[in-house]
């Protein structure tokens, strides 16, 4: 049988070699921890502690003021030293709780576990993951309780776990499906158990042919609910939901609208592990699984890594630099973003850092566009990147909508593939922001 797949997308050197055999470490925390109060899309969450207070590890330091929002706890235990503005992983000062770790890692008490799920309503589950403050791991960092709680009249069918993981260079999801697959199995049938769905999916890029078997080995136990682990073609970008939506449900998701108007639901793998630790043990999202590589990098690794760890850290427990890096990024090389400092943390939405020397990115060139249309073909959203492109540069907002710049998830194939080098999804993002601001 075909493998499922999207039409358009492109083939990068996925570099996963580097660390798709790399086990998962657990990394100890660090002496100082850093968690801003913005890791999630909405507003900023508010502290509920003060300087001097000493807090527990789960502790809920920091509360949603919206619904559209999400909680912030701590990862160790220990002392609040300051709350100040700090350099957060997009490059901006963001209002930050520092916590000096006491080393006793005493777990916040008014935890409590649930041993069987489905004694709990749809609601009580939804409560709890709102309450442990999750949100989407694989980057998008879309607050989970809000996913889970669509609106009466969008009837949910279909829920997907993806572990498609296609940016090149992350390997943090494979080696979970590889090392937790229980943890996976039971949060998606707790998300199920939400929707009273008896079938659920599990899509695996086909590079990772071990985590299809080890997934499909623990899916086939399961005898009161069917799950269904599929196969995909392994392109870029298989993962993003949209494409994902398309090759397993056949639905597609129109412009503007969400997964949950097509009746279906996504969730990331540690994601989904995070929910099942919610709910069995009661502990909230304080941890998150690194991909830590690049060529800069000594020893690439994964790493189980608490939230609020600062990336230098990190880079010192993978052997250090074996190449000055140039550049530092957040995520994969295709979406994440580069930051400034090696002082900033490890937050809910890192999923790798990547280091890489002057050779690896190479000397800036813009020439002129070729038209030879590569872009066109690559565009998993049917755009026109070489003309978005162009009006870009001519700050021309009125084509701009005509050619429906806001489509654009910015996934970066078209620059991928420039053989001009030019940069369509630098200038699409910039123009995306300033169109904002107008709107606004
Ligand atoms: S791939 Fe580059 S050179 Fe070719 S049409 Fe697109 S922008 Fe122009
Ligand atoms: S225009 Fe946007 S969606 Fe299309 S290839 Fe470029 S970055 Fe991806």
């Amino acid at each position: 049988m075909g493998l499922l797949t999207f039409k358009g997308g492109i083939h990068p050197n996925d570099m996963k070699h580097l660390t798709c055999e790399k086990p998962i470490k657990e990394l100890a925390a660090p002496d100082i921890l850093t968690f801003p109060l913005s890791q999630h899309i909405g507003a900023p969450a508010v502290p509920c502690v003060k300087v001097g207070d000493m807090v527990n590890m789960g502790q809920k330091i920091a509360e949603a003021p919206a619904a559209f929002s999400a909680n912030i706890h701590s990862s160790v235990s220990g002392k609040v030293i300051a709350i100040e503005p700090r350099l957060h992983p997009n490059g901006t000062e963001v209002q930050s709780i520092i916590i000096e770790n006491d080393r006793q890692d005493t777990i916040e008490p008014s935890l409590k576990s649930n041993k069987d799920y489905k004694k709990l309503s749809s609601k009580e589950i939804v409560d709890i993951i709102k309450e442990a403050g999750i949100v989407g791991m694989g980057g998008a960092t879309f607050p989970t309780h809000i996913k889970l709680s669509p609106p009466e009249d969008k009837k949910i069918d279909y829920v997907i776990i993806n572990g498609a993981e296609c940016e090149p260079y992350l390997t943090s999801d494979h080696r979970a499906m590889l090392e937790n697959p229980e943890d996976i199995i039971l949060g998606l049938k707790i998300i199920m158990h939400i929707f009273k769905l008896s079938e659920g999916y599990i899509a695996i890029e086909s590079n990772k042919p071990d985590a299809i078997a080890k997934m499909t080995e623990y899916a086939e136990k399961e005898t009161e609910v069917k799950i269904h682990v599929k196969a995909l073609k392994t392109k870029y970008p298989q993962g993003s939901e949209k494409q994902l939506i398309s090759a397993i449900a056949k639905r597609q998701v129109p412009p503007g609208k969400l997964p949950l108007d097509v009746g279906t639901v996504v969730n990331n793998i540690d994601t989904c592990a995070s929910i099942a630790r919610a709910v069995s043990a009661g502990m909230p999202l304080i941890k998150r699984i690194v991909t830590v590589s690049g060529d800069s990098v000594r020893e690439p690794s994964n790493f189980s890594v608490r939230i609020g760890t600062p990336f230098s850290y990190l880079f010192e427990n993978s052997g250090g630099f074996a190449i000055e890096p140039r550049k530092v990024i957040m995520g994969g090389p295709m979406m994440g973003t580069a930051v400034s400092s090696l002082d900033v943390p490890v937050i809910k939405g890192t999923s790798g850092i990547l280091a890489f020397s002057e050779k690896m990115i190479g000397k800036p060139r813009n020439e002129t566009c070729l038209r030879c249309g590569k872009c066109v073909l690559a565009c998993p959203m049917n755009l026109m990147p070489n003309a978005l492109n162009m009006a870009c540069k001519a700050e021309d907002f009125e084509r701009l909508e005509k050619l429906h710049i806001m489509d654009c998830m910015e996934c970066g194939s078209c620059s991928y593939l420039c053989p001009a080098k030019q940069h369509p999804v630098q200038s699409i993002r910039i123009a995306k922001q300033k169109m904002r601001a107008m709107k606004k």
